[in-house]
């Protein structure tokens, strides 16, 4: 359904590798002054600042995290961006840098890499990001790519994952689950193409969901719409994982418990009449989906005024003592403890 039925296909060999960069980079430009030299000597250069340099890694590996079968090309680079640069927001810096390398089987053609590569340069030019070198090898199955991000934050901005007190409000930006259901709908869609071809898949009721998957958006706003209320998060995280999990790094990190509330996870339309349609949980899938890249901060409890009524955020419940463990407290007001993977009710499924 979603495979590329464009027949011209030149080999990478042809190139060369050298040629291959020249090609592949001849598109993207540099937006940050802090870029001195970007690709094309033996290191590039980045202008030294009195900031504090965020750095972080992603490694991706084809059939562990991702799937060209629904995944075009073009989505997966954008994607393996975003999720670099959510690492970076979710220090509250800015990201300005990357380097991109990626391992090819002779499977892949110049138009492939071509089409990975404009979803990564469409997604350094949206977020104003400079890509700075990398390298380009082959493999012998399959894609591999490993993104670094390269982030910017004043010493006292930057927000750690060990900060969150007794208390605190606990929030996310922008709703939950939807990515994951969108991987269940392309999940279904690839087994229905598998026994019929011909099929002209409906996507219409998911169009939301299948984007929050397919070309997700790393939350660069919310540092700044922070910034401009005057709160500064005691604990930031992004949602790559699920709100599980995520809350169990911060609250043992903080060494701190939380209670959250299941009326209060923030839910599009369509993952509630998705979850119907897959008989799935939706508050397990909001609490385990992954993939999300939103992000989840806790801010001390004088902020509540501050943060309370914003539409990109939601108050979902608060910090407590460790010894009260993390607990979330269903709409009929029973109290279920959190497990990093989902609620406890729901294992197995
Ligand atoms: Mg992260």
């Amino acid at each position: 359904m979603l495979e590329d039925k464009n027949p011209q296909k030149t080999s990478l060999a042809e190139l060369g590798e050298f040629g291959l960069i020249n090609h592949i980079t001849q598109y993207f430009k540099v937006e940050n002054a802090s870029t001195i030299k970007a690709v094309g000597d033996d290191a590039a250069v980045l202008e030294a600042s009195e900031k504090q340099t965020l750095v972080t890694t992603d490694l991706l590996i084809e059939g562990v995290h991702f799937d060209l079968s629904y995944m075009p090309l073009k989505h997966l680079g954008y994607k393996a961006v975003m999720a670099n640069l959510s690492d970076v927001y979710a220090m509250n810096g800015v990201a300005e840098q990357i380097t991109v390398s990626i391992a090819v089987s002779n499977r892949f053609s110049l138009e492939a890499i071509e089409e990975l590569y404009a979803g990564i340069q469409l997604a350094c030019s949206t977020y104003k990001v400079d890509l700075i070198g990398g390298d380009t090898t082959s493999s012998t199955k399959g894609m591999l790519i490993s993104i670094t991000a390269i982030g910017k934050a004043n010493k006292a901005d930057v927000v750690y994952r060990n900060g969150a007190k007794e208390t605190d409000l606990i929030v996310v930006s922008g709703d939950l689950g939807a990515a994951y259901l969108g991987l269940q709908v392309l999940e279904r869609e690839k087994q229905v193409f598998k026994v019929n071809p011909n099929n002209q898949p409906d996507l219409d009721n998911y169009t939301y969901l299948i984007e929050r998957q397919l070309k997700p958006e790393a939350r660069k706003d919310v540092p700044l719409i922070l910034k401009e209320l005057g709160v500064k998060p005691t604990a930031m995280i992004d949602i790559s994982d699920g709100l599980s999990s995520e809350l169990f790094h911060i609250c043992t990190q903080s060494k701190v418990g939380c209670k959250i509330y299941e009326e209060k996870l923030p839910l599009d339309p369509q993952v509630i009449s998705a979850c119907e349609e897959f008989e799935l949980d939706s508050t397990m899938v909001a609490l385990s989906g992954g993939e999300d890249y939103e992000l989840l901060f806790t801010v001390p409890i004088t902020d509540f005024e501050k943060i309370k009524g914003n539409p990109n955020f939601s108050i979902v419940g608060h910090i407590t003592a460790q010894n009260q463990g993390l607990n979330l407290v269903t709409r009929a007001n029973q109290e279920i403890e959190l497990k990093a993977q989902g609620w406890n009710a729901l294992k197995g499924k």
